[in-house]
């Protein structure tokens, strides 16, 4: 079973291609004429949303959820996916999915829909510049990676994620560790002779402590996608969240978007994780003195909200020695995670110049000694 709908579309007033949303902007753009329109959409604010919401209205599990066919206005041709918005496998051609903004946030498709978008600031060139930067700047990298060229390829996406707030109260039970140096005084006897030493002993004394910390969390960041590696996308962080806009489709205009795989109720779990950490630093701190343990740690969650958020991502893949590497690119930051590839060669030619310089060494050395005997 798929659901058929009927995307957006984005015919060119101009030339009658299609625009797209060109990044760092506000603007659709004609990527052949350059007409520009703006993008539609009212003024309405970026909001949080209650988490008891996600019970109160059914939901379809994503996991069997159909994916979606986009037929294409303009060619015929339809292109499926699990996705908010693609380009048509044929012609190119931008398609978006007609999402309902409701009060709710739960789709007619019983899917939460995306409350705010992190617009691309990035232009595509602009990522085959750092991308070049990124697989040259490895000290072994090999001669040919120094020249990227056109043959890798750069695709735009706008990842899904969740985030969270959430009011916290955490008792704890532990104990403050204070560090007292003894000096002690102890003789030795040595070859007949006797010396006097002291020596410097560390002692930690353990007293019991048990307290109450709070905190409030704002836009705790989880990834709402298991598709790409989570420890990738941790290392894009940070975000620029400030700058998040009220979600309006034509942002996703010529890129693709990911619908969300990871439930909210999922990653609202793997948020507290990233809590807990905090919280743990805040009663470590409270319990003070120089070394702390922490046996019970007891956290009330209360006013937790949540919402979905897109957020961009250039994927940048190149070829290189018959193996593909993938790299992502923070289209608001610049920051480049990913792997690079380096030479055999020049790593075996390093060791070479460090042995024969070892080599020289000990010939000189040998040589040195022999001429003085
Ligand atoms: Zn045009
Ligand atoms: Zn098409």
């Amino acid at each position: 079973m798929t659901t058929h709908i009927s995307p957006h579309e984005y015919p060119c007033a101009g030339c009658g291609a299609r625009v797209e949303y060109a990044a760092g902007t506000s603007v659709l753009r004609c990527p052949y004429c350059g007409h520009e329109q703006p993008i539609a959409g009212g003024d309405r604010a970026v909001r949080e949303h209650d988490i008891a919401d996600l019970t109160r209205s059914p939901r379809e599990p994503v996991a069997l959820l159909a994916p979606d066919v986009f037929p294409c206005a303009k060619c015929g041709a339809q292109t499926t996916g699990p996705a908010l918005s693609l380009a048509c496998q044929f012609c190119g051609a931008p398609l978006v999915r007609r999402e309902a903004v409701t009060d709710a946030q739960v789709a007619p498709a019983g899917q939460v829909a995306p409350e705010a978008v992190l617009p691309f600031a990035m232009e595509r060139a602009e990522v085959r510049a750092r991308l070049r930067a990124f697989v040259s700047s490895r000290r072994f990298a090999p001669s040919s990676l120094k020249t990227v060229t056109e043959a890798e390829s750069v695709k735009g996406m706008y990842l899904p994620h969740w985030t969270f707030d959430a009011h916290t109260r955490t008792r704890y039970t532990g104990q403050r560790g204070t560090r007292t140096a003894t000096r002690q005084t102890y003789t030795t006897n040595r070859d007949g002779e006797t010396m006097v030493r002291n020596r410097q002993e560390d002692r930690v004394q353990w007293t019991p402590v048990a307290g109450e910390v709070t905190r409030d969390f704002d836009d705790v960041l989880v990834p709402g996608t298991d598709r790409v590696a989570p420890g990738d996308l941790v290392h894009l962080e940070p975000w620029p969240l400030a700058e998040a806009q009220p979600y309006r489709p034509d942002y996703l205009a010529g890129y693709h978007t990911l619908r969300y795989d990871v439930e909210p109720e999922v990653g609202l779990d793997r948020a507290k994780r990233r809590m807990t950490t905090v919280i743990r630093a805040d009663c470590r701190r409270q319990i003070g003195g120089d070394a702390q343990r922490l046996f019970t740690v007891d956290t009330t969650y209360s006013a937790v909200t949540y919402k979905l958020v897109l957020l961009p991502v250039w994927v940048a893949l190149y070829l290189h020695g018959g193996r593909s590497y993938r790299v992502l690119v923070n289209a608001c930051t610049g920051t480049v995670v990913g792997d690079r590839p380096f030479s055999r060669l020049k790593v075996v030619l390093a060791i070479a110049a460090v042995l024969a310089v070892i080599a020289l060494l000990v010939v000189g050395v040998v040589l040195a000694t022999s001429h003085r005997s």
